[in-house]
């Protein structure tokens, strides 16, 4: 069994390398730089929130 170098990131699923790290959890350089560029009103920003807030309600349950 292989072992991972790369982490899983919470938005895409995917295994990256480059990200941030935001309490235990990963997020990649790709979706982060999305995350950013996201507007409020965009479609998306929705789901960016809800991940963000189970990461949040995980680590302060
Ligand atoms: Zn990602």
């Amino acid at each position: 069994m292989e072992e991972t170098t790369g982490n899983s990131c919470i938005i895409c699923g995917h295994e990256k390398e480059q990200g941030i790290r935001i309490i235990d959890e990963f997020i990649c350089e790709t979706c982060e730089v999305e995350m950013v560029r996201t507007e409020v009103q965009d479609a998306k920003y929705p789901f960016f929130i809800h991940q963000l807030k189970r990461i949040w309600m995980q680590n302060n349950a």
